[in-house]
């Protein structure tokens, strides 16, 4: 008998209307059970991407050395080879209220950045700042993300591979086993990658149990 054969008896045992709501980004399926062929084969097979972020913070007000009312600074740099390592900044100082940049890297080299320390994420990245804004001072306040090495992350986002159909895999992931529904951005074929895909996939899941709950009620 597997894993989902003891849950299931489990709780048909104990509760007269056993669901489950799996949430399931592509890296994170539940622990050990064995899935549908066509759903692991979607988890093993389509994209998932890397971001990282490096926030900054001043405590003082007057460190805000750069336009206020842009939101976004890029930073183009000389060669090819350095253009996307931490050359994205946001400005979210007016929604904190106080001085706030968050430096962004995608793709492989948000991976190679994971394998940086601290303070050389940090230097690179407030070289780059100085490159755009020679004033700028140190931060009071440095946050680094490193989605990557979660355990129960490890990654940033879904995305389509070249030669899958996104879709189909996105479908296969949403799937229902049996009372056990799932949901999260990979399961949506419209919204994959964003907040907006987890949301309403969520929904979706809950209102199929709540179905599944009161039908024949
Ligand atoms: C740096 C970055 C920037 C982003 N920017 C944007 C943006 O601007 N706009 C946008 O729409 N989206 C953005 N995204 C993507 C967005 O954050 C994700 O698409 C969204 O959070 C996915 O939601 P989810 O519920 O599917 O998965 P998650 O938010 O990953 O939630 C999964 C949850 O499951 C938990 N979990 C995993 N495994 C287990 C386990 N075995 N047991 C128990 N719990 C477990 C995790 O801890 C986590 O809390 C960004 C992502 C990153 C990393």
């Amino acid at each position: 008998m597997c894993y989902w054969q003891v849950l299931f008896q489990y709780f048909e045992q104990h509760y007269s209307h056993p669901l489950f709501l799996f949430h399931v980004t592509i890296d994170g399926t539940p622990n050990s059970p064995s899935l549908p062929a066509n759903k692991q084969a979607s988890i093993d097979n389509m994209g998932y991407g890397l971001i990282n972020k490096c926030i900054l913070t001043w405590n003082d007000p007057d460190a805000l050395v750069w336009p206020e009312d842009k939101l976004w600074f890029l930073l183009v740099t000389p060669t090819d080879e350095t253009s996307g390592e931490w050359t994205t900044f946001f400005n979210g100082s007016k929604f904190k209220g106080y001085p706030t940049l968050t430096a962004w890297v995608g793709g492989s080299e948000a991976a190679d950045a994971e394998t940086r320390s601290d303070d050389q994420i940090a230097n690179k990245v407030m070289n780059n700042l100085i490159a755009m804004f020679p004033t700028i001072g140190a931060p009071d306040d440095i946050v680094i993300t490193r989605w990557g090495q979660d355990e129960n992350v490890l990654g940033a986002h879904s995305f389509p591979v070249a030669g899958r159909d996104f879709a189909d895999d996105a479908s296969n992931l949403q799937q229902n086993v049996g009372n056990v529904y799932f949901a999260g951005e990979a399961t949506s074929s419209s919204d994959w990658a964003t907040t907006t895909g987890a949301w309403d996939t969520g929904e979706e899941a809950a209102l199929a149990m709540a179905q599944q709950l009161t039908a024949g009620v």
